[in-house]
């Protein structure tokens, strides 16, 4: 991965407050943005600089990509997409969104093996997360990388691979911004692919839990939406793969129980499907078919909260009634719920590291103070299986918990120790869910 262009230096230039992120109910701690568009201003502004955080697209939910001192924004200018076609793999630069690079990438004839519900978000900051679609056969969107090039705390550019680096870059691509600037990425691709998308609604709660495993193995992707309200899933979303050449089967009408919807529809009762990508087993591309909602389309306003917990796919069943019995304190702050499932990964600082995951997501209403009520509940009821937050979003697990969670944490903190020694990357989150034992 060579470094390009070398652009004038942009001088970190203080902007308006208040500086948020896209939902609007963080803010960040400075309003002092740089804007590196080179690898080599990049390596200027860390060697300058004594404590910084880089801004992916700022669709994380909490102070994960906070700094006091300096945020970086890595710019636009550096624009180049790199196709290996033989190796199969596709070199980015940090500042890319997928909603850019899968266009790009279905043009040439290639995909990746899974997006998540919106394009909107920045690769690079999306790997560092452990971000995931859904998928019982596919890994998170992490798992796609090959290699990284970043910019250590010294200012040295170092590229870490899948096929030189080992268990360092297993260690290393799911860093939560606290090993160095990321510069680049590679990721593996595979031959584009097209999927028709059907939604069924209202399948009993009763049915998912007795048929778990055969309903996630249903399509390459299945999501389950509901309010948690009246035992039931209120619409199933199965994005089915085609096979090319293969005579295209329509779904059938039932699917456990539930009927199969005969119009789109937005998993939000009542809200227009027109954001939400084409459904009615229409085929389509990967990058049409694998979000929920449409790029070109700007998905909501940002007026959501989100959390979401992983536990052991094992647990999922109780995991799932667990929640359920909570209905009636979910159901003054939820939008919605979506149950996903993710592959096991062996990325360190991965919820789904070395286990099969069930991932329940909430889109809470923006009020922090209600779901802040709540988050405790669902925490305890979730925490007899051994639950794991997303990192980008609203949680208040304990550190301890966490860190109990993380067998490889102690291996990170290593890394983090080696590449950084002393803490240019680290800020409040970093200190408190990864650093406080160092
Ligand atoms: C509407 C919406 C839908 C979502 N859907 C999903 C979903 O389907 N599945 C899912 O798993 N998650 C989902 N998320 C969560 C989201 O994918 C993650 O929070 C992701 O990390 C956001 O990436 P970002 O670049 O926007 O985040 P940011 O908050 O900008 O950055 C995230 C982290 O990456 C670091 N970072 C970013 N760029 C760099 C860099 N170049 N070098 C070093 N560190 C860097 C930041 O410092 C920070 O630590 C959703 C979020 C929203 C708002």
């Amino acid at each position: 991965m060579e470094s390009q262009s070398s652009l004038p230096v942009s001088s970190p230039a203080p902007i308006a407050p208040p500086l948020l992120n896209w939902a609007g109910n963080y803010r960040y701690s400075t309003t002092r943005l740089a804007q590196a568009d080179s690898v080599e201003q990049v390596q200027e502004l860390v060697q300058t600089t004594d404590q910084l955080k880089v801004l992916g697209s700022r669709h994380c939910f909490n102070g994960i990509a906070d700094s006091t001192q300096q945020l970086l924004s890595l710019g636009a200018a550096e624009t180049d997409i790199y196709l290996d076609a033989a190796a199969r793999t596709v070199t980015v630069p940090a500042s890319i969104t997928y909603g850019r690079l899968a266009p790009y990438l279905h043009s040439h004839g290639f995909a990746l093996h899974n997006l998540a519900s919106l394009p909107h978000i920045s690769v690079v900051g999306a790997c560092a997360t452990a971000t995931h679609g859904s998928g019982i056969q596919h890994g998170n969107l992490a798992t796609a990388v090959r290699a990284m090039e970043f910019v250590l705390a010294s200012g040295e550019v170092r590229v870490l691979s899948q096929e030189n680096d080992g268990d360092e870059f297993q260690g290393a691509v799911v860093h939560l911004g606290a090993l160095g600037v990321i510069t680049k990425l590679s990721l593996a691709i595979e031959p584009t692919f097209q999927l028709c998308q059907d939604v069924y609604e209202n399948l009993p709660l009763d049915q998912v839990c007795e048929h778990f495993a055969a309903i996630q193995a249903s399509a390459y992707s299945v999501s389950l939406f509901t309010d948690w309200q009246d035992q039931r899933i209120t619409q199933v979303w199965l994005k089915q793969r085609l096979t090319p050449g293969a005579q295209l089967q329509q779904a059938p009408p039932d699917f456990f129980g539930a009927p199969r919807a005969t119009q789109n529809l937005h998993p939000l009762a009542g809200l227009s499907p027109i954001n939400c990508t084409e459904q009615m087993g229409v085929p389509g591309p990967w990058h049409d078919r694998l979000p929920h909602f449409r790029l070109g389309f700007t998905p909501s306003s940002g007026e959501e909260l989100q959390s979401e917990y992983f536990v052991p796919l094992r647990h999922a069943e109780e995991a799932i009634r667990a929640v359920a019995g909570l209905h009636k304190y979910l159901r003054p702050c939820l939008q919605v719920s979506e149950m996903r499932t993710v592959a096991a990964d062996a990325l360190w600082l991965s919820p789904c590291y070395q286990q099969n995951s069930l991932a329940i997501h909430f889109t809470w209403k923006p009020d922090e103070a209600a779901v802040s009520q709540v988050l405790p509940l669902l925490e305890r009821a979730l925490s007899p299986f051994g639950v794991r937050p997303h990192w980008g979003k609203l949680f208040i697990l304990s550190a301890a918990h966490l860190q109990s969670q993380y067998e490889k944490l102690p291996a990170f903190q290593a890394l983090m120790a080696q590449y950084d020694p002393k803490g240019k990357f680290r800020n409040a989150f970093v200190n408190t869910y990864l650093a406080n034992s160092l």
